[in-house]
């Protein structure tokens, strides 16, 4: 834990304060990312090895220059004009790919355990992003309706971030999802606050009009429908409403993505017209006429499914951090979750993990369903409870491959896709490396496309042509 930091007397006080406040007044660990001062406008990666996503495949011995904020040539090792001022990284024996893509990252939760009671550090989420590769972030619900400030400042350059696409609140039925959650497992000074900030209540067609109204004010990228009832018990959004929000959202150029559990929950999102699911299905199996029907919306899936692991197996097994979990969280918080308090977790919410246990094994059927079935799934890791931002990422990208997705295909899930869903085009401005593209890069030992466990052997990352100085924590 980093310290018992705030008093609950100071805590409660400082409620009408926005969380990022908050955590800004906590002790601060060094930081995990810092930029250089001034930016070299010109770097070159040399006889690197650059991954083209489509194909899977990657050319050896090139030379990539950078210029400013774009990728400015590509060529054979020593063949490029390169300016004399120049910063160089070598590239040997290393692959250069895009940034990668979190197609669901909160940048506004904690990662430790409810019943660590630790606060949401926000800025220190992001930094944890960059660390570790991800340079591009759709954040589909925010804790404290903050998304958008935020993603005003890393867009103008006053918080270092990956871009951020947002939602801002999510839209649910009177006590629906995620409320009972956080009357649950949020600390009880912060419930009400959380509840009034990050949700929007939808009980007829005329709150669908008036919510998508209020929100489009503020240049959402998305509207979010939670559309699943967690715990089994809770109320969830009524087809018909499900349609008002998708219809006032489309009528003012907006999208909407949509929190699915059950097959029924994705059929009525579906047949709303919902643009994205924002999980896979998660709380059954299905079968392959069931898939086709899903495919048959023509949406994305992001499939999340490190996120419902993590709460299958809290307490059942040692969690083991990951390389890059060890990198940029210091060992005491990761050792929350050696051991469940009793009573952390009781009653609908025990049953409903437990029925996270029960069909875990269905999960990489269903994926393997789904995408032979032609949805295009997107790589997303749901940062919250035991996923954190960035290796959380890494870690789904894993799973993906142990579902039967070739690391190519994995890759391509966390970059080109991502960077065509969210920008509505066929030919992105990031998610590939190629001439023109902003230089958002990852440079990795090895080759991710062979093994996906080379993508956390980081050698470098650059954001908006800037090469990132990366810190460690010191962990033991
Ligand atoms: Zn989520």
């Amino acid at each position: 834990m980093r310290s018992p930091r705030n008093s609950s007397l100071r805590l409660i006080r400082a409620l009408p304060l926005a969380l990022s406040l908050l955590a800004a007044c906590s002790d601060k660990l060094p930081p995990l990312i810092t930029l250089p001062q001034p930016p070299p406008r010109n770097v070159v990666f040399r006889r690197v090895a650059v991954l083209d996503v489509v194909s899977g495949t990657s050319r050896p011995g090139l030379d990539v220059l950078v210029t400013d904020a774009r990728i400015a040539a590509i060529g054979a090792h020593g063949t490029l004009a390169v300016p004399s001022e120049a910063i160089e990284v070598d590239g040997s024996g290393a692959t250069l790919l895009p940034g990668l893509v979190d197609t669901h990252g909160h940048v506004g939760n904690a990662s430790t355990p409810a019943w660590a009671g630790e606060f949401p550090d926000p800025e220190r989420n992001l930094q944890s992003y960059l660390y570790c590769g991800v340079t591009t972030v759709l954040d589909p619900a925010d804790m404290a309706s903050e998304a958008f400030e935020r993603r005003g400042a890393v867009a103008a350059g006053k918080l270092p971030g990956p871009t951020i696409y947002a939602a801002g609140p999510m839209l649910t039925a009177p006590g629906g999802h995620p409320i009972p959650a956080i009357e649950a497992l949020a600390p009880w000074w912060l419930r009400w606050y959380v509840k009034r900030d990050a949700t929007r209540i939808v009980d007829s067609a005329q709150d669908a009009r008036s919510t998508v109204t209020e929100l489009a004010d503020k240049a959402p990228d998305f509207i979010k429908l939670s559309v699943d009832s967690i715990p089994e018990s809770a109320p969830r959004l009524r087809k018909e409403l499900i349609g008002a929000v998708v219809d006032e959202a489309h009528s003012r150029g907006l999208r909407a993505v949509a929190h699915v559990g059950s097959y029924a929950d994705a059929v009525d999102a579906g047949q709303a017209g919902i643009d994205a699911f924002m999980h896979m299905i998660y709380k059954e199996q299905i079968s392959a006429a069931q898939a086709a029907t899903i495919a048959s919306f023509h949406v994305p899936m992001v499939a999340t499914i490190g996120v419902f692991e993590s709460y299958a197996l809290m307490g059942e097994r040692k969690r083991e951090p990951t390389d890059l979990e060890m990198q940029t969280v210091p060992v005491a918080e990761l050792a929350a979750f050696d051991s469940v308090p009793p009573g952390a977790v009781s009653g609908d919410f025990l049953r409903y993990f437990e029925l996270l246990r029960s069909v875990r094994r269905q999960w990489h059927q269903n994926l393997s369903l789904l995408r032979e079935g032609g949805v295009t799934i997107l790589a997303g890791s749901d940062t919250q409870s035991g996923v954190f931002p960035g290796p959380g990422l890494h870690r789904e990208l894993a799973l993906l491959v142990e579902t039967g997705m070739t690391p190519a295909q994995a890759l391509r899930a966390a970059t080109l896709e991502p960077a065509r869903f969210l920008t509505r085009s066929d030919d992105p401005d990031f998610g590939t490396v190629a001439v023109g593209k902003r230089a958002d890069l990852l440079l990795v030992e090895g080759n991710p496309a062979f093994n996906i466990s080379a993508l956390a052997r980081i050698r470098a990352v650059m954001k908006n042509g800037v090469l990132l100085e990366r810190h460690p924590v010191a962990n033991p």
